[in-house]
């Protein structure tokens, strides 16, 4: 903290998913001096609670957002090329009803322009016969055919994280449990932050020549704080998963099932061997602070649209392992159907105040470049801010597979570390190249989480480092003894620190990350 006040920055970034973290990468490769600072936890915000999809935003395109798609096929296409292991391709199944109408004509045609905008041919129309071959237990009633397409899953806390990483090698600082409380202004034009440790309380001026809000949801609060023309522009619209046991829901590719009667398309999606199932699309009117929880109504949404396509599985809702929320930043259009209010990006320029906001996962770079060229106007020219050159720094990848590992298990790693996997898979203690049961997170990686990720709770390593906390029963609770074992010591608690943090974090699932029902019952 005190380093962060005695330097003069080129840019101070305040947000810590993934725009923030884009800025800050696309930032330090060209030498500017970059901080980020972030409330809480890095990808804290929305950026752990996607859909984990990178993808051409097929939906985007049939409500005319052809730019929109075009970026995001385009990114797509990059992140897979370059992040194999983090970033992989996925098929996708969408099954088409008769009362779908001419709106699966549409979905054909636009599938047709994604495959002209990424030179692929990655559509394949299925028959009705050979969909309820593909599909056992897909509900026939009025089912018409599939169609196969593919676009690319993720684990975004871990992609935040992998561009956060690369923007630290080049030089920028990114710090967690961070938050900006003010801003300082000089002749009414923003020239730095008032930022706290949330840790310690301690607090720092630091100046700025630029400061850039990324703070997605929280866009308008920031605003706020320069006055005049912060008028209200973000809509929170909050969406809500839940995932299932493989076991529960035998599908082998990704699905895209129209809900039976909002006609909003879900996603049942193959993700860290668990099935998750979404999304909701709703006003959320809590405040953005309090971490966001999915509520009976959604619940209920999200199960009803399984129950009708697989009605023989009987899906409740104890089948459920895990849920999360979370919310939207979406620049509002006064549109009266949230789910129409379009997921472009903007840049704002007031008073010397950037912020940079809506957008998605999938166009981070594009945001960054776009938010580094408005910063020119303070910075002055910055060169290059074009999206030729790759995303990441290559690396020496292992020319053979080291003992304990096989070829799925090392791609995941060098996918997620880039340049550290080796040192991360030389730190692995015997056994610890083995998955943890029912995930695929290797054991290995929260020793390296533990000991190297700016871990500073409990809640970080479960639910960002690793998804332990939304793949296993009970937030991972039977796991926990060997975790602590492990990770205490590196961590440097003591036993009544961790049993605290125990406490917190189980708390915080059962309110956040488990169904209302249980909730009740553990209130109770
Ligand atoms: C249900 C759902 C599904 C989605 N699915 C997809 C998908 O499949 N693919 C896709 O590409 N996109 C998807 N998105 C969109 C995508 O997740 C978001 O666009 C993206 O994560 C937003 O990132 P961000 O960095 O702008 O915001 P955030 O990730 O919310 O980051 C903003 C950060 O700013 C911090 N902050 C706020 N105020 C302060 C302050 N004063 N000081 C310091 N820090 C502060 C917050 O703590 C937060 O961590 C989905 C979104 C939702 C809700």
């Amino acid at each position: 903290m005190r380093r962060l006040s005695d330097v003069d920055w080129d840019l101070v970034i305040v947000g810590g998913g993934i725009t923030g973290a884009g800025i800050l990468r696309e930032a330090a490769r060209r030498n500017l001096k970059a901080a980020l600072l972030e409330q809480r936890d890095f990808a804290w915000g929305t950026s752990s609670r996607s859909g984990q999809l990178v993808h051409g935003g097929l939906r985007y395109l049939t409500q005319g957002h052809v730019r929109l798609t075009y970026q995001c096929v385009r990114e797509r296409q990059n992140l897979m090329q370059e992040l194999p292991g983090l970033v992989d391709c996925c098929d996708l199944m969408m099954a088409n009803y008769r009362q779908d109408g001419a709106r699966r004509y549409a979905v054909h045609a636009a599938l047709l322009v994604y495959d002209l905008m990424s030179h692929t041919r990655q559509r394949h129309l299925y028959s009705f016969r050979k969909l309820a071959e593909t599909v056992p237990g897909l509900n026939q009633k009025d089912l018409v055919n599939g169609l196969l397409f593919y676009e690319s899953i993720t684990d975004d806390a871990r992609l935040v994280l992998r561009v956060l990483d690369q923007a630290v090698q080049d030089g920028g600082i990114a710090m967690n449990y961070c938050r900006v409380n003010d801003l300082l202004t000089k002749d009414g034009r923003v020239c730095g932050v008032r930022a706290e440790d949330g840790e310690t309380g301690e607090k720092h001026e630091v100046r700025a020549k630029q400061v850039i809000s990324a703070t997605g949801a929280w866009a308008d609060r920031l605003r706020r704080r320069i006055g005049g023309d912060a008028t209200k522009r973000m809509r929170p619209l909050r969406g809500s998963h839940l995932v299932f046991s493989a076991e529960r829901i035998p599908i082998t590719q990704s699905m895209v099932l129209t809900h039976p009667v909002s006609k909003r398309p879900g996603f049942l999606s193959l993700w860290e061997g668990r099935i998750l199932a979404g999304n909701t699309d709703i006003d959320h009117k809590g405040n953005v602070d309090d971490e966001a929880a999915i509520t009976p109504a959604e619940v209920d949404y999200l199960l009803e649209n399984i129950r009708h396509h697989f009605p023989d599985l009987h899906i409740t809702e104890h089948d459920v392992i895990a849920s999360w929320s979370g919310v939207r930043p979406v620049i509002d259009s006064g549109a009266a159907d949230p789910s129409k209010e379009s997921r472009d990006h903007a840049v704002w320029n007031e008073n010397g105040l950037l912020t940079v906001t809506g957008g998605k996962l999938t166009t981070f770079r594009v945001m960054a470049l776009d938010a580094l060229k408005a910063a020119q106007s303070s910075l002055g020219a910055i060169p290059n801010l074009d999206l030729s050159g790759a995303i990441f720094a290559p690396f020496n990848r292992l020319a053979s597979i080291p003992k304990g590992l096989d070829r799925e298990r090392l791609r995941r790693i060098e996918g997620r570390y880039g340049a550290r996997a080796t040192e991360l898979i030389n730190a692995a203690e015997d056994g610890e190249l083995e998955p943890i049961q029912g995930t695929h997170t290797l054991w290995a990686e929260l020793r390296w989480a533990a000991a190297n990720e700016a871990v500073v709770h409990l809640e970080d390593l479960m639910l960002r480092r690793s998804r332990l906390g939304v793949l296993l029963e009970e937030g991972g609770k039977a796991q926990l003894p060997r975790i602590r074992a492990m990770c205490q010591p590196l961590l440097g608690w003591s036993d009544a620190r961790w049993e605290q943090e125990e406490r917190d974090y189980l708390g915080l699932w059962r309110r956040c990350y488990s169904l209302p029902g249980a909730r009740a019952d553990a209130a109770a």
